[in-house]
């Protein structure tokens, strides 16, 4: 296993390796850029075949946050923690604590937030030992009836992008009957379906929990789509709210849909799925511009929270968008590579 030569390893600042023999903990910190302020992340909490898949892992999420970051406009880089192990049998207050305290002893480089395996309690314990944490339940939250909880910001930002992208795919301004398919009707992809409903879209829905499903049929009249199927559908977008690498070389000559825009991180399978989408006339939203909201919610959850700040800041994605739409169809280049070129731009001048 190699760092320094790792494809990933893309001039990353700093990555630690962090182990507490007592508690058993076995992590990785990765920091790739503190350039525009200290890197915020989330601690993913995995049982890794080895850990070569979790440095691997590790990186690009850290890489991805960069990206991210630069193009929602925030004063912070990218990171990203991980830790070996099953989250149900493994995690214990000793060993996030130490966990905690291996991301205090980094000084504040790194700003450690929820991800999958661990959660805002866990984060919680964390805060017992360091004080470089965010997306807590703190009081203020508490007294504006808020949970913490990313998602609604998240699901608000993806109603955001793609309003834009329909606007510049089809030239409407607004929703009306326009058809949406939604893989994924979780904490996000649930609340993209109750906005986009309000907006007169027509759903189509997939879930592999099928009460999820239920809830948007009842809810919404969504139609209930097979998973393996809901890429496929007749539908103006294609809104991937569940998991990665769902357009691929399997699913991409079956996209019926004219626009990609969804609230799932790392979309493409491949990076030249960027290109593909683009040569079959699909207007691909860039995943980590669209999904934003979770971490520009998570920074004015740190700042001092102001509804109407962050709906302004949300609002601007569709700026965001519309910039990299317009570039790309006049340089003739897929959406992805132009949002990464300015991402760079931001956080690598
Ligand atoms: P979630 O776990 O609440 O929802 C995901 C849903 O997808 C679940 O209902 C699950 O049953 C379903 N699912 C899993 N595999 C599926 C499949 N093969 N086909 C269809 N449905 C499937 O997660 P979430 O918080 O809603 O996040 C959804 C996606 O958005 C994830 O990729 C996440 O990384 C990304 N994201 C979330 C946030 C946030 O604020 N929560 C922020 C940025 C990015």
């Amino acid at each position: 296993m190699t760092v320094f030569d790792h494809p990933d390893f893309d001039r990353h600042e700093q990555v630690v390796f962090h182990h507490d023999p007592s508690s058993g903990l076995r992590a990785l910190i990765a920091i790739h850029s503190t350039r525009l302020g200290p890197s915020l992340g989330g601690c993913r909490m995995f049982p890794y075949v080895d850990e070569a898949a979790a440095l691997t892992d590790v990186l690009r999420l850290s890489r991805g946050m960069s990206f991210k970051a630069a193009l929602a406009g925030l004063p912070q880089g990218g990171g990203k923690s991980v830790i070996l192990g099953d989250p149900r049998r493994d995690k214990s207050p000793a060993l996030l604590r130490a966990m905690g305290r291996g991301i205090e002893r980094l000084g504040g480089a790194y700003v450690v937030a929820e991800d999958s395996g661990t959660n805002v309690a866990d984060i919680e314990v964390m805060s017992g030992v360091t004080r470089h944490v965010s997306g807590l339940t703190d009081a203020q939250t508490r007294a504006t009836g808020r949970t913490g909880d990313p998602s609604p910001a998240t699901a608000y930002g993806t109603l955001v992008a793609i309003r834009t992208a329909v606007r510049f795919a089809f030239g409407r301004d607004d929703l009306e009957g326009v058809r949406v398919a939604i893989q994924g009707v979780g904490n996000v992809g649930y609340r993209l379906a109750a906005l986009l409903h309000a907006e007169g879209a027509r759903l189509w829905v997939a879930d592999t929990h099928s009460p999820a499903v239920d809830r948007c049929v009842r809810a919404f009249g969504a139609v209930a789509v097979p998973v393996s199927a809901i890429h496929a559908q007749a539908v103006e977008v294609f809104a991937p709210c569940a998991l990665g690498g769902v357009v691929n070389d399997h699913t991409l000559p079956q996209l019926q849909a004219r626009v990609v825009a969804g609230a799932a991180n790392n979309q493409l399978a491949r990076p030249d799925h960027d290109s593909a989408l683009q040569a079959r006339g699909v207007l691909y939203a860039p995943d980590y511009v669209v999904n934003a909201g979770g971490i520009i919610d998570i920074h004015h959850q740190r700042t001092g929270y102001d509804a109407a700040a962050v709906r302004a800041h949300l609002d601007r994605i569709g700026d965001t968008l519309s910039d990299i739409f317009t570039t790309a169809a006049v340089r003739g280049r897929a959406t992805g590579a132009v949002a990464d070129a300015l991402a760079e731009a931001v956080f690598r001048p």
